[in-house]
């Protein structure tokens, strides 16, 4: 607004300030105004100061929301008087509690309307905190299948081997758009979560990939480049020592015994050693 003068502008703006109209953010260039949501503005009428607080703190955690204690830390608030004021937050539906699978006894608080972040719901593998392994054993297999079709319609083409290896690889877009198609999963899955589930078959020596340049723009493509997967069988099973499992893990260094991920608990393991 160049054609109001900056005392002016600067009067209006405190006025809307201290009437809770306007957020107040600070950028590396100087600070910011946002105006408030209207809709929350009007519920936020009437709220004490303290009342304010946690929840501008809970705003700006955003869809990763803020732990009760963490409020506690930002606000200086007693737990009591938080635990009142997030119960009251929540019975108007400004906010929502939000378990994490990070910890099973934690809750997070965020904006009612925000859909939770990854790292919060564990994504498309878990469901109400628990990890659907039974739903991502299905997915695997289903991933598998496609590949080891798309192999064996290769080989049977009975093309020169260089061109029927070449054909039997599949674009990680191709084997989301089937996965899709079978309709086998109540969330939608994104390329991604394709992406993972062929790794853990790249993990278990089932499948390997390739990364191709891509034309930007084409289908399946990210950043000029394209991962390419097919099912590969071993020539000779290995024998004795060469397929222990830890040489190859990728969670190598985060195993130890005692931990989320450790020898005694490790499937991989387990198997190798009944080998
Ligand atoms: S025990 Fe299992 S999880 Fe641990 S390093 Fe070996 S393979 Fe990986």
């Amino acid at each position: 607004m160049p054609h109001i003068e900056a005392q002016q502008r600067a009067v209006a703006i405190n006025r809307l300030l201290s009437m809770g109209q306007l957020d107040l953010l600070r950028s590396n260039t100087g600070l910011l105004y946002r105006i408030k949501d209207s809709q929350n503005a009007g519920k936020m009428k009437g709220s004490d100061n303290q009342e304010k607080l946690v929840y501008q703190i809970i705003e700006d955690a955003g869809n990763k929301g803020i732990w009760s204690r963490d409020i506690r830390y930002k606000s200086n608030l007693p737990l009591t008087e938080i635990n009142k004021i997030l119960k009251n937050l929540e019975s108007k539906k400004l906010i929502k509690a939000v378990k994490s699978v990070a910890a099973s006894k934690k809750k997070v608080y965020m904006l009612y309307n925000l859909q939770p972040d990854r790292s919060v719901t564990g994504g498309a593998w878990y469901s109400d905190q628990d990890f659907e392994s039974e739903f991502v054993e299905v997915l695997n297999q289903q991933c598998f299948k496609f590949l080891q079709t798309k192999a064996e319609t290769a080989r049977e083409s009975k093309q020169n081997p260089m061109i029927q290896r070449n054909s039997s690889f599949a674009s990680s877009h191709e084997v989301w758009k089937y996965i899709c198609e079978l309709g086998i999963s109540k969330v939608e899955l994104s390329m991604e979560d394709t992406e993972t589930i062929l790794n853990t078959l790249i993990y278990d020596g089932k499948v390997e990939m390739t990364i191709i340049a891509a034309k930007e723009g084409t289908v399946g493509s990210v950043d000029g480049h394209m991962k390419l997967y097919r099912a590969v069988s071993p020539i000779i099973p290995p024998t004795g020592l060469v397929p222990a499992p830890c040489g190859l893990c990728p969670v190598f260094d985060d195993c130890h015994e005692g931990g989320e991920i450790s020898p005694s608990n490790c499937i991989y393991m387990t198997e190798w050693l009944e080998f």
